[in-house]
């Protein structure tokens, strides 16, 4: 069987956040910018870095102030977080099949696991430790490492090159995500892509219209998710 590299999306895929995250990642820009009125963006598929951005934008800050302020907002974000997560971390739902399917390719001998999220990855490690799934993942790529998470999946691969010495051909890398960006950062570099109808009903809607090579209600069908990242496809 050949090696698989399976590339995880968090938020809708395997867990739901709750609230928590918005309201520190508002509560930080409103700290920052007092006196403006803030426009409210959607989050799904995208960056922590490109939604910082989006909304500052939104709300009339200038370009400058963005570049200014973006990293020490980011840091301020991940504060609020870490201050507030232990009153309220029961919030953080795991999603059907998620703990089944991310420990049976933790443990498979042909996979290779990994995160591809636009959290943060001090974000991302504090949401899946609520839910005691962090420490399956051999490693991930973070808005920390690309805004864009178009170019997530390139980096994926990189870093995999560079920390476990492996290189993958395109049919061996698998995306699993809830939301169009999830299926089009996957097509961008030509791999597999496997949607799950977990996230928002919008983001399900629109993950069928970009025809992701194989589509699940949710992953509480382990052996058939396994199934469709195994499939030789040529
Ligand atoms: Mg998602």
């Amino acid at each position: 069987m050949a090696r698989r590299l399976v590339l995880l999306d968090i938020d809708g895929t395997l867990i739901k956040g709750g609230t928590l995250w918005a309201e520190c990642f508002y509560t930080a820009l409103q700290e920052f910018f007092p006196k403006i009125k803030i426009y409210k963006t959607s989050f799904g598929g995208k960056t922590d870095d490109q939604i910082y951005r989006e909304v500052m934008s939104l709300s009339g800050v200038s370009n400058d102030e963005i570049e200014f302020q973006i990293g020490p907002l980011k840091k301020r974000y991940i504060e609020l977080v870490l201050e507030k997560l232990p009153g309220r971390s029961r919030e953080v739902k795991l999603l059907p099949g998620a703990r089944e399917l991310v420990a049976a390719l933790s443990e498979h001998p042909d996979a290779i696991l990994g995160l591809l999220t636009g959290n943060l990855e001090e974000g991302a490690r504090a949401k899946l430790d609520c839910v005691g799934l962090w420490d399956y993942f051999r490693f991930g790529v973070f808005a920390d490492d690309h805004g864009d998470r178009y170019q997530l999946p390139r980096l994926a691969l990189e870093k995999v090159r560079k920390l476990l010495g492996l290189e993958f051909e395109k049919k061996q890398i698998v995306i699993i995500g809830d939301t169009i960006h999830d299926v089009n950062c996957g097509r961008s570099l030509g791999v597999r892509t496997i949607a799950v109808g977990t996230g928002t009903i919008v983001h399900r809607r629109l993950v069928l219209t970009q025809n992701p090579d194989f589509y699940f209600k949710d992953l509480s069908q382990t052996d058939m998710v396994l199934e469709a990242i195994f499939e030789e496809i040529e």
